[in-house]
């Protein structure tokens, strides 16, 4: 050992915290598009608890982190990520707990999984989001939507780790959630409860089965390394422009338009996040040049 390099025992900032926090995690092994770099330090935390100890010490070092959810929304620079990102996969945060009519659940459950539990619940307001990919986290920061409704408007209280390692629970007029935004992104999504309505679990049921079929239908299959490119802009459709300017047949690299579904970019092999986001913006060019329209990207870069 040089005289300059650090003991063994202390790699990270966080080393005396008793937490694994690794160094120089792939990021691409959490992302849907499955490309980008490395995370310079990298933690899944068993509890709040520890979540909190980590994101005070980055908060008091000057250590950026970020969260990553299901990775099906983020687009990670090949330079990656230069602090901590922390993925809430532990079963601390998985929870989904039925409280007639409401159900509470942590973020880092998949959205998936909770859809599932309110229909068999026989609780309605959230089966529109079947096919939604991710966690609930993601689902609430990013207020994702439905064939037919979002997820904010079942919100009735969300509770969110603030940088200082606080827990700051919000609720009512503290709460806003737009089209595919939300006031939450200052902080950690911990957990949320819904208030959803009773309804006949078999009627549930077959409206989310039928709402399945048309969610799939909208969607590239065949291949997971895919993301949507652009909200839609008020109304008309992202697939629509991008169509109609003449996007479906755009490639740079190894990133092209999915064709039959011309918001969601695919990934081949030896695609890089440089090609996704060169693709990204040719298409918003195509669609700016041909309608005057400047698309708002869905995907977040990080
Ligand atoms: C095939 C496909 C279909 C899709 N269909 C839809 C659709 O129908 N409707 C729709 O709205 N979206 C859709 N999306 C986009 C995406 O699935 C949603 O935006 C989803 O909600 C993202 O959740 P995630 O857990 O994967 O988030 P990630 O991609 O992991 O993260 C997205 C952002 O949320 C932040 N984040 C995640 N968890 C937390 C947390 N606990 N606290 C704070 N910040 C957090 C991340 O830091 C990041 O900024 C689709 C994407 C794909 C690939």
């Amino acid at each position: 050992m040089t005289k300059s390099a650090r003991p063994s025992a202390i790699n990270t900032p966080f080393d005396d915290l008793g937490l694994a926090v690794s160094c120089r995690e792939p990021l691409s092994h959490h992302t849907w598009l499955g490309i980008g770099g490395e995370a310079e330090f990298f933690c899944e935390p068993v509890d709040v608890d520890a979540l909190a100890k980590l994101v005070r010490r980055c908060h008091e070092s000057g250590i950026a982190f970020r969260v990553i959810g299901g990775g099906s929304n983020v687009l990670i620079p090949e330079a990656g990520f230069a602090g901590l990102v922390l993925r809430l996969s532990a079963p601390a945060f998985g929870g989904i707990d039925v409280q007639r009519p409401a159900i509470v659940a942590g973020a880092g459950a998949k959205l998936v999984h909770l859809v599932s539990a309110a229909v068999q619940a026989g609780l309605s307001g959230l089966e529109n989001l079947v096919g939604v990919p991710g966690t609930v986290g993601g689902a609430l920061v990013g207020n994702a939507e439905g064939h037919g409704g979002d997820i904010g408007a079942r919100v009735r209280e969300v509770s969110l780790m603030l940088p200082s390692g606080e827990i700051d629970l919000r609720s009512g007029p503290r709460l806003a959630f737009g089209s595919r935004w939300s006031n939450l992104d200052d902080g950690i999504v911990i957990g949320c409860r819904f208030e959803l309505d009773a309804e006949d679990p078999d009627q549930l049921t077959k409206r989310m089965q039928k709402q399945w079929i048309v969610e799939r239908s909208s969607q590239p299959s065949g291949t997971r390394a895919v993301a949507m490119m652009f909200k839609d802009p008020l109304g008309t459709t992202a697939e629509s422009l991008v169509s109609q300017a003449g996007g479906r047949e755009l490639r740079l690299g190894e990133a092209s338009v999915y064709p039959t579904h011309a918001n969601y970019v695919v990934a081949s092999p030896g695609c890089s996040s440089d090609d996704i986001r060169g693709l990204i913006e040719l298409v918003r060019g195509k669609v700016r040049e041909r309608f005057g329209v400047d698309l708002t990207p869905q995907i977040e870069m990080w």
